[in-house]
């Protein structure tokens, strides 16, 4: 699940599953009133993580093991 959060306030606004957004949305933030703008295929988030496969050295690992 990705977090949305506020670009202003980093309130958590909501949280979707990874393309649940299909097209614009609209969110305001209701502790600042700031209109955050989503959008699909757009990562809300400041830091672009890749997906790192997790196989590279088990044990080694900070992550909770399953
Ligand atoms: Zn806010």
């Amino acid at each position: 699940m990705n977090e949305i959060r506020c670009g202003s306030c980093r309130k958590l606004l909501m949280k979707s599953a990874e393309r649940a957004i299909v097209g614009p949305v609209e969110v305001k933030c209701p502790r600042c009133g700031t209109l955050n703008n989503l959008r699909p295929l757009e990562p809300f988030s400041e830091r672009p993580e890749r997906q790192i496969p997790e196989k590279t050295c088990p044990g080694n690992s900070s992550s909770k093991t399953p």
